[in-house]
């Protein structure tokens, strides 16, 4: 996988920079067809503890329509080891897309009431066995945010005073935190209504004092909350696809560049910042979307 590193470029956002400020886009997306974006990064160092551990499948929790879930299966299969995924929902076989997609890489699935699923430990010890390697929800954890800071080594990023992302675990974000210059500040849109949780999520995961630590989170993006639309919301992703070529999903990386141009039409960025924006990927998940609403 490494090797797809040379696919991910940085491209200028010209529609939204201003004479005050420069946007610039990190395409992760670019990186690989199904382990686009960021799932790669935060799985890396799972995948080598388990494959060190001789560990002989990897199971993990998500929903329906979760990139975590098609990037463990793919990432699994590729290293040749089972997967097992623990589904959010109380429809047992109502099959989406991204399950179909994961269960072709020969993951287990195994249905869950949301009920359950939130006793995640308890799931676990009912599930467990012993060559499993479990992983959290969205890859929540030292290690994915360990893989997640090798996101500002793939280009030269120290010119850019800003780096900002969607937050879904903050695990991203945290690694991106750990992987900052000391100039740098980390800006996270959340994706999750009143999650209030996150910020300390987030410092869990820090491996730096919490004073050298510049980040801030923006819970005003999430239009409604998780993986929720808006028309508002396809007319701005139809827009970046047409002035930008840029194509983005309807549960991050949309809301992401939204929150970026208002902060920026709002001046939020002082005279001369250079924004790097953290394109994750997650297009699969558009697949969920009617046929003819979006462009691409
Ligand atoms: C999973 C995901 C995120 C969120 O990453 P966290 O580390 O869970 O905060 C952001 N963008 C995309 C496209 C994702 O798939």
């Amino acid at each position: 996988m490494r090797e797809n590193l040379q696919n991910i470029h940085i491209q200028p956002l010209k529609s939204f920079s201003t004479e005050h400020t420069t946007v610039d886009l990190l395409r992760l997306d670019l990186f690989h067809p199904v382990i686009s974006g960021n799932k790669w990064f935060k799985l890396q160092f799972y995948l080598q503890d388990a494959v060190k551990l001789g560990k002989r499948s990897i199971a993990t929790f998500g929903g329906a329509y979760s990139n975590h879930i098609v990037a463990t299966a793919f990432a699994a299969s590729e290293l040749g080891l089972q997967s097992l995924g623990l589904i959010r929902g109380d429809e047992p076989g109502v099959t989406t897309p991204t399950l179909q997609e994961a269960a072709n890489y020969g993951m287990e699935l195994i249905f869950l009431s949301r009920a359950s699923y939130r006793n995640k430990a308890a799931v676990q010890q009912t599930w467990n066995k012993e060559q499993m390697y479990w992983i959290k929800e969205g890859g929540y954890g030292e290690k994915g945010a360990l893989g997640a800071s090798e996101i500002l080594k793939i280009a030269d990023t120290s010119r850019y005073t800003h780096i900002a992302c969607a937050v879904g675990t903050g695990t991203m974000m945290a690694g991106l935190i750990n992987g900052a210059d000391n100039h740098q500040q980390v800006l996270g849109i959340s994706v999750l209504r009143n999650h209030l949780g996150l910020e300390k999520e987030v410092y869990t995961l820090l491996n730096k004092p919490e004073s050298s630590a510049d980040f801030a989170i923006y819970h005003d993006y999430h239009f409604g909350g998780y993986a929720k639309q808006t028309p508002a919301l396809f007319d701005f992703m139809k827009e970046i696809w047409f002035s930008e070529g840029i194509p983005t999903d309807i549960v991050y990386t949309s809301k992401l560049l939204y929150g970026i141009r208002d902060l920026v039409q709002k001046n939020h960025f002082g005279l001369g910042s250079r924004v790097l924006v953290i394109h994750s990927g997650g297009l699969q998940g558009n697949r969920s979307v009617s046929a003819g609403i979006l462009p691409f």
